[in-house]
């Protein structure tokens, strides 16, 4: 490549005629075995950003198949990189939000080549999409006749208001109107749809006759329930709970739709404020709509729960083909319901006593202190609840080393200290951050 440009005849020999060929370098051992998880263009692209680096005269030609050979090693298959999440925060949106339990990290193994998604094996004929995972939700959700799975609780809102109340209005409480974290705005989502939403009542105060004065009028495709997720509002307020809107959505003849973000399924004892979809059910909605990845402990996933005729309408709508999910997802989001307690419950489930036993221990190991730390449900639902717990209090500098070490480690900072709370790390991951804490404790 460099020969053309080299001086012709030079008595001084250009040390960048001494860079390895490309050839040379594609044909090493090491980079012939990384062919087995890297493609040729990100192999060539190594190739010629080491040879670029010893032409620009940061490396010497003599060093350019170690940093080939360095930096092949180093190259993952995907960009996105294991973390321990020791902020306590549970359902922590930048960190992926729930990590999935053993079984549902099998399944997604399983079904990442061909598998039986939509076919009967028994008969060879076509089946139901994701029977499995519409069996599971039935079966830890018997208060639903049926069940859809989409993308996402965005997905599962999008569907239902366009299948239900397109052209129309979805009456909606003032109180209820929220914003859900990144701007993302709810009642956007719902006039992207095609609907117009309604508003009724006032931020702290909602009465049932201001949905009953809005459901005279004839324009109205559907009542909205949502859950403010997020934030909470105190004082002197009244809101319309879902067996009262359900009253007045079948009076005039319109469905209820409950969107619930949290993802329970069943009432959680550590969140008594936090609304489930059984309840919901029971109460007369007429779909619930909840993630898969927040409480639930799943995958990415927006779960549709309901009466059989208003899931067929939503399942029969062209939109749900455009929203469906993954056969990943449905794999995992099966596994998840039928296994054991998974992470993300158990994380909320934390006895405090046994998560000081284990921070003392961690604490006596890398040398903080103990300090006592709130956990938090985050952005899944449970808002402003505090988790009683323990942190591990470390010297600030620590953070950026921590989080860009390997693997990374993501604490909170607060008061001026690095706090670990090993509420969200996996026991057999105690280790690891002994090991990342020593790395970067040591100087280099
Ligand atoms: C989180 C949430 C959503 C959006 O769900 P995603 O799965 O993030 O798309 C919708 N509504 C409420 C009330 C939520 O809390």
């Amino acid at each position: 490549m460099t020969q053309g440009s080299a001086p012709q005849g030079a008595e001084h020999e250009d040390p960048r005629r001494r860079i390895p060929r490309t050839d040379a370098l594609l044909a090493l051992p090491a980079v012939e075995r990384a062919r087995a998880s890297l493609g040729e263009t990100v192999i060539r692209g190594i190739v010629r950003a080491a040879q670029d680096r010893a032409r620009a005269g940061e490396i010497t030609p003599e060093q350019v198949e170690d940093a080939v050979l360095g930096a092949i090693g180093d190259h993952p298959a995907a960009s996105m990189r294991p973390v321990l999440n020791a902020t306590g925060v549970i359902v922590h949106t930048n960190l992926g939000r729930a990590p999935l339990s053993a079984p549902a990290r099998a399944a997604l193994q399983d079904a990442a080549g061909y598998t039986d998604v939509e076919l009967d094996l028994m008969t060879g004929a076509r089946s139901r999409r994701g029977a499995g995972a519409r069996a599971a939700l039935l079966a830890a959700c018997p208060a639903a006749e049926d069940a859809l799975v989409v993308n996402n609780g965005a997905a599962a809102l999008l569907l239902a208001t366009t299948a239900l109340a397109a052209g129309r209005e979805v009456v909606w409480s003032r109180g209820e109107i929220v914003e859900i974290g990144a701007g993302f705005r709810l009642a956007d989502l719902v006039s992207s749809a095609g609907a117009r939403v309604r508003e009724v009542g006032t931020t702290n105060r909602t009465h049932a006759a201001d949905y009953t004065a809005a459901c005279e009028d004839g324009q109205v495709g559907a009542l909205m329930k949502v859950h403010t997720s997020n934030y909470r509002i105190e004082g002197f307020t009244s809101e319309v709970g879902v067996a009262e809107l359900a009253g007045i959505a079948h009076e005039h003849g319109l469905p209820l739709i409950a969107d619930l973000g949290s993802g329970l399924l069943r009432p959680e004892s550590v969140l008594p404020g936090e609304p489930d979809a059984t309840a919901a059910l029971e109460s007369g909605a007429d779909v619930v709509i909840t993630s898969g990845d927040k409480l639930l402990g799943g995958p990415q996933a927006g779960i549709l729960l309901g009466t059989a005729a208003t899931i067929a309408r939503l399942a029969r709508h062209p939109l749900a083909r455009a929203v469906r999910a993954d056969k990943l997802a449905l794999a995992a989001l099966e596994a998840t319901l039928t296994g054991p307690v998974p992470p993300v419950l158990a994380a909320l489930r934390t006895d405090p006593a046994a998560l000081r036993r284990r921070t003392e221990a961690l604490a006596a190991r890398i040398g903080g202190e103990l300090v006592a730390h709130d956990g938090r449900v985050g952005g899944g639902g449970g808002a402003e609840v505090p988790l009683p717990g323990w942190a591990i209090a470390l010297e600030p500098e620590l953070a950026p080393a921590l989080r860009t070490g390997e693997p990374a480690v993501v604490g909170v900072l607060s008061q001026g200290r690095l706090l670990l709370d090993l509420r969200c790390v996996p026991e057999d991951q105690e280790d690891a951050i002994v090991v990342a804490v020593d790395a970067v404790r040591e100087p280099r």
